[in-house]
């Protein structure tokens, strides 16, 4: 009999792909009247699809509320998705039922944004950390002990802290303690939901540092989150940007830094500080500030999502939505100025 081979297996060997993505939609429905009838659909996520490969980080960027965290938290079924397909080394995730999904889900963990709400107050920060090694009967208790604190030492804190709660420590003290929880069941993957935004500046580049130290030690993979490419540039090995809940441009690190197709990920780069003189820096013609705001997701405008703010819009992108292609080695746009024709 044939065999099958799932997406993440090439020819029975292990592929290089992780996490594949496809078509991934996330609508929260809009009920109105007596009957609560669905009125109308909020689509945050419309459609998403990437690959994250085994030991790579991609960053996914864009303003609040594009659907950047709903795709993180969809594809770890914290939220269950509306349509499309999640393969985790080959596993369809969306189709797992619970014990599966449970083993798997120690696969795949996340870190979240705010390191003040995120971590229960009433728990020590050992027991926060020994939480997911009890969830999946991981050691013995004594072991257990060790190894959380050997992990509190590993992110940066004392093995000591291990007795102490989370109101008594610092902003990055708590994501550090975040992270370590998240390291606890060994996984190899991790959903980084803007885990600097809520930190001092001084702060922020600490705690990327440790993600990329720890990415390299465990050799683990990275959905890094994030509103602001300045955060991604040092971390991604490739760089996603979403509007509207859709990816508009996906593209290896330095090639989406040097060469920016999209008016809006040219938009989102003019907005980084540089510290080079004007005259120098980063393709100067290509800066450019957004008039207005997000529009609505519930009522997203016609043709391309962006035409509404776009400075080089033109008549077709009020009316048909840009086929997303190639442009050069996995550098994908989704813009009616380089569609051939
Ligand atoms: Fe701008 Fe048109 Fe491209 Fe959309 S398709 S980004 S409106 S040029």
């Amino acid at each position: 009999m044939a065999e099958i081979i799932q997406p993440g297996q090439k020819n029975g060997q292990k592929s290089e792909k992780l996490l594949e993505v496809r078509n991934l939609c996330k609508y929260y429905p809009l009920r109105k009247g007596v009957f609560s009838r669905v009125s109308e659909q909020v689509k945050a996520v419309d459609g998403v699809s990437f690959d994250i490969r085994r030991r790579e980080t991609l960053g996914l960027v864009g303003e609040s509320g594009c659907g950047k965290t709903t795709v993180g938290r969809t594809i770890l079924r914290l939220l269950e998705p509306t349509a499309g397909d999640v393969f985790f080394d080959g596993t369809p995730v969306f189709s797992l039922p619970g014990g599966q999904l449970r083993r798997i889900r120690k696969q795949m963990q996340i870190i979240f944004q705010d390191p003040y709400g995120s971590l229960n107050p009433r728990m020590t920060v050992g027991g926060i950390v020994m939480e997911g090694m009890i969830a999946h009967g991981l050691y013995s208790k004594a072991d257990r002990v060790e190894k959380a604190q050997e992990l509190l030492r590993r992110v940066g804190l004392d093995p000591e802290h291990f007795y102490r709660y989370p109101h008594e420590f610092s902003g990055g003290q708590r994501q550090r303690i975040g992270i370590a929880r998240a390291l606890s069941v060994e996984p190899q993957f991790i959903v980084c939901d803007e885990p600097v935004s809520a930190l001092d500046v001084s702060i922020q580049a600490q705690i990327i540092n440790l993600l990329a130290d720890l990415k390299k030690e465990l050799s683990l993979s990275y959905l890094f989150i994030a509103h602001d490419l300045s955060v991604v540039e040092h971390i991604s090995d490739r760089v996603a940007v979403m509007y509207l809940g859709k990816i508009v441009e996906q593209a290896p690190g330095e090639e989406l830094f040097g060469n920016p197709l999209h008016p809006y990920t040219q938009a989102l780069l003019a907005a980084v500080p540089s510290a080079e003189p004007e005259e120098n820096s980063r393709e100067k013609k290509k800066r450019r500030t957004l008039p207005g705001d997000v529009p609505s997701p519930l009522h997203p405008p016609a043709g391309c999502p962006f035409h509404t703010r776009c400075p080089e819009v033109m008549d077709v992108c009020r009316t048909e939505m840009p086929p997303t292609i190639e442009k050069g080695a996995g550098h994908q746009v989704a813009c009616h100025l380089y569609t051939e024709g």
